[in-house]
């Protein structure tokens, strides 16, 4: 295996984009965030994970003068394996912002997937616009450095979208 989790790369169904991009949109006219988790099992090759459906935690929309947020209740915190089958992974967190895309003090602190190598992905504008990848911030953990931001070419290496 080559760079271990650190050089996965992520098959995501056009599908999935789409589902995500739905549900972060309805939030937004809400006027709140949303946060989805992109469950996925290992790929048929070493460094390649496939994903496969979007999860929905419960989760709550925060709106105080600085601005707005979105976190998960303490149940779905503590449940959340649970809507896993056996093999499946929760690989990627996907969470919207209402203006420009970028991993505040928050989403650094956020502990909803940890392992190394996770993915984060945080969506500008409510996701008034159909969902690409490009033009979101996408984040990857690496342990003892924290989430660090993928340059638009890592993006593009990272995932590969499929019709
Ligand atoms: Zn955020």
């Amino acid at each position: 295996m080559s760079g271990g989790p650190l050089r996965t790369v992520y098959g995501v169904p056009q599908a999935v984009l789409d589902d995500t991009r739905s549900f972060l949109r309805e939030r937004g006219l809400e006027g709140c965030e949303g946060t989805a988790l992109w469950v996925g099992r290992p790929g048929p090759s070493d460094g390649e994970v496939d994903i496969t459906r979007v999860f929905v935690p419960e989760q709550v929309c925060l709106k105080t003068p600085d601005g707005v947020a979105v976190r998960l209740t303490e149940e779905a915190h503590y449940t959340l394996t649970d809507h896993l089958e056996v093999g499946e992974r929760f690989y990627c967190r996907v969470h919207s912002h209402p203006k420009e895309a970028y991993h505040s003090e928050t989403d650094d602190a956020n502990a909803v997937i940890t392992h190394q190598g996770a993915i984060s992905v945080v969506v500008p504008f409510f996701a008034r616009k159909p969902l690409r990848l490009k033009g979101c911030a996408v984040y990857r953990l690496e342990h003892g450095r924290g989430w660090l931001p993928l340059a638009e070419a890592e993006i593009a290496r990272t995932f590969g979208v499929r019709p």
